[in-house]
């Protein structure tokens, strides 16, 4: 029992300090850019039909799912192909990249070249085949009902569209029909708004400790005995407290809030908040996987856990491929932030990995499930394929090198 309890807490105290402050650091980093730069791409894509998959595909390449976001709403307009929909979807990694650029920037390249490379060229094949499920929802006999609804809930807002305007056939499904933004008047809405500066003065305390640890400074050892364990276990606390209140589980990006983090400062403070905590539930979730797994492999004994670990991962490489790209099937980020976790501990071979980020959609298949469905459950099956090629041809280089 204590075994189990000192787990946790370890769990609890490494993924915060070896990885969430990392990525709180690097998600304030990319969401301050995204407010500066804001939806500057969104407008330069539907300009210039030619080049929209590649546009799609850079957007998709932006860490986290803004970018992918921004574009869906696009393609059920008919503004974009939709072979530009499945190169975005290709090539992003939602709130997994926040997680290996922490762990492992260069890994982290690298998949980003080899996603674009990959997305490109299926996003123009598309096109040239003629693939796309469905006419646009501005052609459709409903669009009109579909305005008048709009026109009911636009008063609502008072920040910018991307990807769709103020009361059009898709506004009634982005802010009022799926999740948005939460309601002033809930608790949740309270303490995430009022109580983001608190958490990131945790992190920014472990991201202190976190450097530190990264120099071979012993955290616990210092004038403040444990500190590193104190910081750490609360951090991941306080983030699990904060994902609840922010009501964000299996995704957490949504479209009302990503339109309201490029109209403000302080929401850009608030939401990538919530979004780190998000993150780091997730990334303690997957620490705990895999310090059990150790715990079970070695039966109660570290050393042989770890080396049967090793021995499991020669022999399922190519099973793990197939389960990364199956993983990314799922919408949403938190399954996708596991499988990154445990990448970044060697529990998962680089060619999984690869497989995984192709196949993942990140949270931008939520919004463009609720507008077209057919869209999206296509965009999942398209994207998967060239996740299995390339996970599997990947492998086998990997078994020659
Ligand atoms: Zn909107
Ligand atoms: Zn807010």
């Amino acid at each position: 029992m204590s075994e189990i309890i000192n787990i946790i807490l370890g769990s609890a105290e490494d993924a915060f300090i070896q990885v969430s402050v990392f990525v709180g650091a690097v998600l304030l980093l990319f969401g301050y850019i995204n407010y500066k730069q804001s939806g500057k791409f969104i407008e330069s894509i539907e300009n210039s039909k030619k080049f929209q998959p590649i546009i799609g595909a850079v957007l998709g390449l932006t860490p986290g799912c803004g970018g992918a976001i921004f574009i869906m709403p696009l393609y059920v307009k008919g503004k974009i192909t939709y072979g530009t929909l499945i190169a975005t979807l290709i090539a992003t990694m939602g709130d997994s990249a926040f997680v290996l650029i922490s762990t492992s920037p260069l890994t982290y390249l690298l998949i980003s070249i080899i996603s674009f490379i990959v997305a490109v060229p299926t996003g123009y094949l598309i096109d040239r085949m003629g693939i796309a499920p469905k006419v646009a929802i501005t052609k459709s006999k409903k669009a009109k009902e579909l305005r008048e609804k709009g026109k009911k809930v636009i008063n609502q807002s008072n920040y910018f569209h991307y990807g769709h305007n103020e009361g059009d056939e898709i506004h009634n499904i982005l802010h009022k029909e799926i999740k948005g933004h939460q309601k002033e008047s809930s608790l949740g809405y309270y303490i995430t708004h009022k109580g983001f500066l608190v958490y990131w003065i945790v992190l920014f305390l472990g991201l202190i400790l976190g450097i530190m640890a990264l120099f071979q400074v012993d955290i616990n050892g210092l004038q403040i005995k444990s500190l590193g364990a104190i910081i750490g276990v609360s951090g991941t606390a306080v983030s699990i407290f904060m994902m609840i209140m922010s009501r964000k589980f299996i995704g957490d990006d949504t479209h009302e809030e990503s339109e309201i983090k490029v109209s403000s400062l302080k929401e850009t403070f608030i939401h990538c908040a919530t979004e780190t905590a998000f993150v780091a539930t997730w990334v303690f979730f997957a620490y705990l996987i895999y310090e059990f797994s150790i715990l079970i492999l070695g039966g109660g004994v570290y050393s042989v856990g770890v080396g049967m670990l090793a021995k499991v991962m020669t022999t399922a490489g190519l099973l793990a491929v197939l389960v990364g790209a199956l993983i990314g099937i799922i919408p949403g980020c938190g399954p996708q932030v596991i499988f990154v976790t445990l990448y970044s501990k060697g529990m998962i071979p680089f060619a999984a990995l690869i497989a995984n980020a192709i196949s993942q959609d990140g949270d931008a298949l939520f919004p463009l499930l609720a507008m077209d469905k057919k869209a999206s459950l296509w965009a999942t099956i398209i994207t998967t394929i060239p996740a299995l090629l390339v996970g599997l041809l990947i492998f086998f280089i990997e078994m020659f090198i």
